[in-house]
């Protein structure tokens, strides 16, 4: 069975295997060997500065990740701006108004890409209303409708506003290109079992030591302050699931090997364009412009007479697994991920299911 859902992913038999290492006590030097492994290449992957940046790991999903991110990273002051898009973005203001952190939404239409002058505009009113944001919050891959959002246009919108920019790069970090080096990027959040193919467990946030240093510590367990300063002492506060550790740092030694974050992204781009160009001669229509998709997840518009639970049955008896469209969407589209261990062949193989279909 291949996994072409937005992770888990399918895995490699050498991550697999990885999972089968000794058993391992979080309080031994072997452990903190293994997090400071996991720590220094997630640095590597997009070539940043240890001096600058921090790799911060920690136990959870994604959402945990991104949960630390924006509970520790505003600080108690902080006034921030969500961009909602998709079900992620939506995401990110919950949590704001779960910690009552000072934030407001903004909402855009889920096929549009964020319009760069409302974006300001909304900055530049709430400055003049004497309510300034610090902060902006924003989904680099919004894998509700898999857009990939322009990161550069919002960067140099806080740069000239001397604002913070936070991103959920839960779907995009490891495969697409992120500009680190932009001074208002403050921190993003990912996952092992995206575009890195480890396994489910295990997540971390990459974040300026600057913007750790004034840091508040709104929640007990996803403290990003305290796990940072821990695990720069070889240290942990709590029990990590040590064996999605061991898968990390496998991946992240096969990612190396395979050549890295460029490497990566033209196997997704080669394989996600093969998916598109083969249903687009059955007919079936991509929701968004490749312009503006990632390659990571691209959705797909619902043939005619075809039910989501349909595709998915005959598609699963063919050794696939899709993706529903969220909420409502499950009605009109599905979606396609090509992360993981998937070779062209695999997608050849999907293609010839997609066509016994019709
Ligand atoms: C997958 C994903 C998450 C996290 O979801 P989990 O179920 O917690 O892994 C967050 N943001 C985006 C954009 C995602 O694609």
């Amino acid at each position: 069975m291949l996994l072409l859902n937005p992770g888990p992913v399918t895995l490699t038999e050498r991550v697999r295997r990885s999972l089968l290492q000794p058993d391992l006590c979080h309080r031994e030097s072997e452990f903190f060997d293994l997090q400071e492994e996991a720590r220094s290449r997630l640095l590597r992957v997009y070539a940043l500065d240890p001096a600058e940046w921090t790799a911060v790991l920690m136990t959870g999903s994604g959402t945990a990740a991104v949960e630390s991110m924006v509970a520790s990273v505003v600080p108690a002051a902080g006034r921030l701006l969500v961009l909602e898009n998709g079900v992620y973005g939506e995401r990110m203001a919950q949590m704001c108004a779960q910690y009552r952190i000072a934030h407001e939404p903004l909402t855009g239409s889920w096929m549009d890409a964020p319009d760069v002058r409302v974006v300001a505009a909304r900055l530049d009113a709430a400055a003049s209303n004497g309510t300034p944001f610090t902060h902006l919050a924003v989904v680099h891959h919004e894998t509700t409708t898999g857009r990939l959002t322009d990161l550069k246009a919002l960067a140099e919108l806080c740069r000239a506003r001397d604002l913070r920019l936070l991103v959920d790069g839960v779907s995009s970090f490891g495969a697409e290109d992120i500009d680190f080096a932009d001074p208002s990027l403050a921190a993003v959040a990912a996952t092992a079992n995206k575009c890195l193919h480890g396994v489910p467990g295990a997540s971390f946030v990459m974040v300026r030591r600057t913007s750790l240093a004034t840091a508040s510590s709104r929640t007990y367990y996803l403290d990003l302050g305290r796990l940072a300063a821990l695990q720069d002492q070889r240290n942990t506060p709590f029990t990590p699931a040590v064996h999605a550790y061991y898968a990390l740092v496998e991946a992240l030694r096969e990612f190396e090997e395979q050549g890295g974050r460029a490497a990566r992204y033209k196997q997704y781009a080669a394989l996600a364009e093969q998916v598109r160009a083969g249903l687009a001669a059955m007919g079936i229509e991509g929701v968004l412009p490749p312009a503006q998709s990632s390659v990571v997840l691209r959705a797909y518009r619902l043939p005619e007479g075809l039910t989501y639970n349909r595709l998915h049955d005959e598609l699963k008896a063919g050794g696939f697994v899709i993706y529903a469209g969220q909420g409502d969407l499950s009605r009109t589209l599905f979606r396609i991920s090509t992360m993981g261990n998937l070779t062209r062949a695999d997608i050849d193989r999907l293609l010839t299911c997609f066509a016994k279909l019709r």
